[in-house]
């Protein structure tokens, strides 16, 4: 099956991959189609509203016996006074989104002409030549007023964001205690007989989200110290949780805690006991590794889609 990107190009649409939407402009009015990947319904926009305010009754039920006769792929058709909407179910069994969209905007195009509709702007309502802009994660049909305004606030944004310094302490201080909940879930799970994978995934995120949080902005290097923070605690939490087991296996010989922390290097020195460690413990840092993987992609893909505004058509 061809994907959603490629099915919208097939019937004159563009597509912005980053945000999985589709955009048109038909006869001067613009057109999205928002694709939510998880419930894979697909949202086909336009922003108008009627001339006459006295044709909207007849609009709204339009809308509606559109949606009645097509309950196998729209879901609801609705109006909010500045916008026309058609949110459609992709059938699980033809996930050809084609039919539904080319369905959905011959219809709106219909009311269109039929209830003498004008373009609007999708923020101000205003009666506009609107464009298809790209704000961070999002697209929208503004008036080049509303666009204006938009990009003011961008500007607004970067400059109190500039003056925001990372707390490079505070983020590692955040750092350690995502590292040290991983480590603590390790020595727990480890203390039940287990292996505590899911402590790895806490650790790689938890120290990235720690610095986060704490530090107030996430840079490059805070990327990197934080990572190699929570890496620390997660190993510290896996030595003390080999030292609890050594501990308990000589409990009868006078063993104190102390004794059976230092023990665990002479311990980890035995070939058998090592693979045996090596193979406990692989897991938990390839959860580690895909934790901190995620974080590295979310702070790269923040870097690009914040303050981004594009003008699209
Ligand atoms: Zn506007």
């Amino acid at each position: 099956m061809a994907t959603y990107q490629k099915q919208l190009e097939s019937i004159g649409f563009r597509y912005d991959t980053l945000t999985a939407n589709g955009y048109n402009k038909i006869n001067g009015f613009c057109f999205t189609v928002n694709i939510n990947p998880g419930t894979k319904d697909y949202i086909i926009s336009t922003a108008c509203r009627p001339a006459d305010e006295g044709t909207v009754e007849a609009l709204y039920q339009a809308l509606q016996q559109f949606a009645g006769e097509r309950k196998k792929t729209v879901k609801t058709a609705a109006f909010n006074g500045k916008m026309i909407t058609v949110i459609c179910h992709t059938d699980e069994i033809v996930p050809d989104i084609t039919k539904g969209v080319r369905d959905s905007v011959d219809f709106i195009n219909y009311c269109i002409g039929q209830f003498q509709c004008i373009p609007c702007c999708e923020v101000c309502g205003n009666q506009a030549d609107t464009n298809i802009y790209l704000i961070e994660n999002n697209i929208s049909m503004m008036c080049q007023e509303c666009f204006a305004n938009v990009q003011n606030n961008i500007v607004d944004n970067i400059y109190k964001e500039n003056r925001v310094n990372t707390n490079y302490p505070l983020g590692i201080v955040g750092s350690i205690l995502g590292g040290l909940g991983g480590a603590v879930i390790w020595i727990i799970f480890s203390m039940m007989g287990r292996i505590g994978y899911v402590a790895g995934a806490v650790a790689g995120m938890g120290g990235y989200f720690g610095f986060k949080k704490l530090g107030k902005k996430m840079t490059l290097k805070g990327l990197i110290i934080s990572l190699a923070v929570s890496l620390a605690f997660l190993l510290c939490g896996m030595y003390v949780a080999i030292g609890i087991d050594i501990f308990n296996a000589f409990r009868d010989w006078d063993v104190s805690f102390l004794d059976a922390l230092q023990l665990v290097p002479v311990y980890l020195g035995d070939p058998e006991a090592l693979g045996e460690i090596i193979y406990n413990h692989i897991f938990g840092f390839i959860m580690f590794i895909l934790g901190a993987v995620c974080c590295i992609a979310q702070f790269f893909n923040e870097k690009k889609v914040k303050n981004r505004v594009i003008k699209l058509m």
